[in-house]
C-alpha cells in the first residue's frame, strides 16, 4: 500500500512530506501501457498532484497539468484529499534512453511549456496558478512552482526507477519546506544537507526507501511524524457519468450514433476503462431529453 507520512522538525521551522508511490505509478502504467519515457513523466506528475492534494483539507481537489511543446505533449493528473489520483499522458509510447548509461530521458521530451495548478475547494470558481517549466524534468518544475507560486521555499526530489523490463520498480520522492521564522544558520543546515543528499534515484533504491529519505533529510535533527497517509491510484469515473455527459449532445448527434454506429463507447482518458451505450441506452436518453 503506498503511503505519504507528513513530518515536522522538533524546532518547528521545517517540515517534509515523503512518499511511497509505487503501487500508484505501477497501476497508471498498466491502465495506460505506457512506453518507459511516458510512465516516467507521468509518474512524476502524479506523485507531484499527491503532494499537493496532501496540502489541502475538506473535499478539495488538486489538477495538474504539465503542458509542453515537445514530444510528451501533455500531462494531466487530479488528485483528492482521500489519497486518490488519477492522471494520464497524452503521448504514452514515449521510449528513449541515453546509449551510454540507459537513463531514460524526460526533460527534452516535455520541452518548454508551462506548470499548471488548479485547486477546486468544492465551492465553485476553482483558483488556478501557473509558473514556467524550468527544466521539464517535472521535480524542479514543481519546486520552482511551490517557490514562486506559494511563495513558500521548497525543495523537492521525485522519481520513477524502471526494471530492466521497462516496468515500475519504484516510484516515490519527498517535499521539504522552511516554515516561517526559521533562522539563517538552520535554513543553510538543510540547504547543505539537500545539496549533499544522494540522487534521489539512489535513494529510492535503498531497501526501506521512507527512512532513507527522511534520513537524508533531517541528518541528526530531531523531527516528529505527524500523520501516515495510504494513497492509491484511483478513477472516479462511472457509466452515469459518461451517460450524463452524453445529456449534453445535441439530439442530431445521438440519434445518428444510435442509427448509424447503433450504439456509443467511451473510452475514460484517466484510467482506459471502456463504457459502451447500447441502441435502447442511447433511445432512452434521446427521449430523456425531450
Ligand atoms: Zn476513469
Amino acid at each position: 500500500m503506498d503511503k505519504l507520512i507528513k513530518t515536522i522538525s522538533a524546532s518547528g521551522y521545517f517540515r517534509a512530506y515523503v512518499l511511497d508511490s509505487t503501487q500508484t505509478v505501477k497501476e497508471a502504467q498498466e491502465k495506460h501501457q505506457t512506453l518507459a519515457s511516458s510512465t516516467v513523466a507521468l509518474g512524476r506528475t502524479l506523485i507531484a498532484t499527491q503532494i499537493l492534494a496532501a496540502n489541502q483539507k475538506g473535499d478539495s481537489k488538486i489538477t495538474v497539468k504539465v503542458i509542453g511543446d515537445s514530444s510528451f505533449g501533455h500531462v494531466i493528473s487530479v488528485a483528492d484529499t482521500k489519497g486518490h489520483v488519477k492522471g494520464y499522458i497524452q503521448n504514452k509510447g514515449i521510449d528513449i534512453k541515453k546509449t551510454a548509461t540507459g537513463e531514460v530521458i524526460v526533460g527534452p521530451l516535455m520541452g518548454n511549456g508551462h506548470f499548471v495548478v488548479i485547486t477546486d475547494y468544492g465551492i465553485g470558481k476553482p483558483y488556478t496558478s501557473t509558473t514556467p517549466l524550468i527544466t521539464g524534468e517535472i521535480g524542479e518544475d514543481f519546486a520552482y512552482y511551490l517557490t514562486e507560486s506559494e511563495q513558500t521555499p521548497s525543495a523537492v526530489g521525485l522519481n520513477v526507477l524502471l526494471d530492466e523490463n521497462d516496468q515500475v520498480k519504484v516510484a516515490g520522492g519527498f517535499m521539504l519546506q522552511v516554515l516561517p521564522g526559521a533562522p539563517e544558520e538552520a535554513i543553510a543546515r538543510y540547504e547543505k544537507r539537500i545539496q549533499e543528499m544522494p540522487a534521489i534515484s539512489s535513494l529510492l533504491a535503498s531497501k526501506n526507501h521512507i527512512e532513507a529519505l527522511l534520513e537524508a533529510i533531517y541528518g541528526e535533527e530531531a523531527f516528529k511524524r505527524l500523520s501516515e497517509d495510504t494513497l492509491a491510484f484511483q478513477c472516479d469515473c462511472s457509466k452515469e457519468r459518461f451517460q450524463n455527459a452524453l445529456a449534453t449532445l445535441d439530439k442530431k448527434e445521438l440519434q445518428a450514433m444510435k442509427d448509424e454506429d447503433h450504439g456509443a463507447e467511451i473510452i475514460c482518458q484517466f484510467c482506459g476503462t471502456v463504457y459502451t451505450f447500447n441502441e435502447e441506452e442511447l433511445e432512452t436518453i434521446i427521449n430523456d431529453k425531450s
